[in-house]
């Protein structure tokens, strides 16, 4: 059989791989407590929910135009405005599959063969396949634990060339949960802007902020750099929508257009019903989300009591999204020397799901997600420690 070259080499998700590989074993009866696939554990809020039903009793089942509903697409520009006092039109919203599709078709529609995009490392597993699948080349930028896993402007200038085309920020990040602060992202965005340097801002933990953190967003950078600036969420992480699979970008209305012409010849609109869904979640306010993220603030805190024990173990404290990204690298042995073979070994062991850091660019760490109950999240770290530490 003869595949494309493009896929050759292009690896799974290794988030959604080891999360299907943990149901698996689960479903064959055996004791899996999984901690891999970053997704939020409570349902979908009843409100959404009952926006959909009624969608579907309504018989609003039809295609939609395929950069999303007006409804929507003016829903997704009134969040910017309601949380970030930013002026955004219909116009400058395309709703995707998810905050993946946009991101996918933003790749797609700027990028040109032998561009090169900065990635800040730890990276989300599917910025540098992506980036390859549009033919530019992935220039990864990397970051230590002792820096909060965090990057300077000073390293973004020792990597720009003149093939530097892109950049892509995800604060708060996946997979360390560190968040960039005010400054640090205007001083980026002004970086970015001076040398004409696209910046994809993934905003999708945006409202999932700890310690009294306000959320922070570069829309108010896109509104006076509309050309330079291309912010992305979705309803997925802040609303417990995964599966719905409705994302949003805020963009230039020539950069819409592009993405519009790809969606169309490729996936056309995201599913009616779960846009509907969608409009609902974005036009009702925070009070689910304040209950979700309460109880998110409350794990990372038990999370981090329990690996706080470990010795010989970096973690920042994250301070956003739903994930710890502990550096163990001081616990690797002969039989075990990286991230892939110490997560092959919790999974053998212990029967914890974990992600490892050589996903994420970073082969020291291993990602735990916390988006799960308080019970599972104790009893996964606690057998991590005893497995791992005796
Ligand atoms: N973004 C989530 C994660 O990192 C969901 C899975 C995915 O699409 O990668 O676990």
């Amino acid at each position: 059989m003869q595949l494309a070259d493009r896929v050759q080499h292009l690896k799974p998700s290794a988030t959604l791989a080891i999360s299907a590989k943990a149901q698996e074993l689960k479903a064959a009866g055996h004791d899996i407590l999984s901690l891999s696939v970053g997704e939020p554990d409570f349902p979908t809020p009843k409100h959404i929910c009952d926006a959909a039903k009624n969608a579907i009793d309504a018989g609003f089942t039809r295609y939609t135009a395929v950069p999303g509903t007006p409804d929507l697409r003016a829903a997704a520009a009134g969040y910017f405005k309601q949380h970030y006092g930013v002026q955004a039109g219909p116009e400058n919203i395309i709703i995707g599959n998810g905050g993946k599709q946009c991101l996918y078709n933003l790749f797609q529609a700027v990028l040109n063969p032998g561009d090169h995009v900065l990635i800040p490392a730890p990276y989300w597993v599917s910025y540098p396949p992506m980036v390859e699948l549009a033919g530019a080349k992935p220039v990864i930028i990397p970051s230590t634990a002792e820096a909060g896993f965090k990057i300077s402007v000073a390293a973004l200038e020792a990597a720009h060339t003149p093939k530097t085309r892109m950049l892509v920020l995800n604060s708060p990040s996946n997979p360390t949960g560190a968040c960039y602060t005010q400054k640090e992202l205007e001083a980026i965005a002004a970086w970015a802007i001076a040398h004409n340097v696209l910046l994809a801002a993934d905003e999708i933990y945006d409202q999932l902020v700890y310690d009294g953190k306000t959320p922070l967003s570069l829309a108010p950078m896109w509104e006076k750099n509309p050309e330079h600036v291309v912010v992305l969420n979705g309803t997925a992480k802040t609303f417990a929508m995964t599966g719905w699979r409705v994302g949003y970008a805020l963009a230039h209305p020539d950069y819409i257009k592009a993405m519009t012409r790809l969606q169309g010849q490729s996936t056309s609109n995201v599913c009616s019903v779960a846009q509907k869904a969608a409009e609902a979640a974005l036009r009702g306010g925070l009070a689910e989300v304040e209950v979700m993220k309460k109880a998110f603030e409350r794990r990372r805190n038990l999370a981090m009591d329990i690996v706080n024990t470990w010795p010989d173990v970096l973690c920042p404290r994250p301070q956003g999204a739903f994930y710890i990204f502990p550096d163990m690298h001081h616990h690797f042995t002969k039989a075990m020397p990286d991230s892939t073979a110490m997560c092959a070994f919790l999974l053998d062991k212990a029967g914890i799901a974990a992600v490892p850091g050589a996903a994420f660019g970073n082969d020291n760490c291993l990602r735990f997600s916390y988006a799960v109950s308080d019970e599972t999240l104790e009893s996964a770290l606690t057998k991590v420690g005893k497995t791992l530490f005796g």
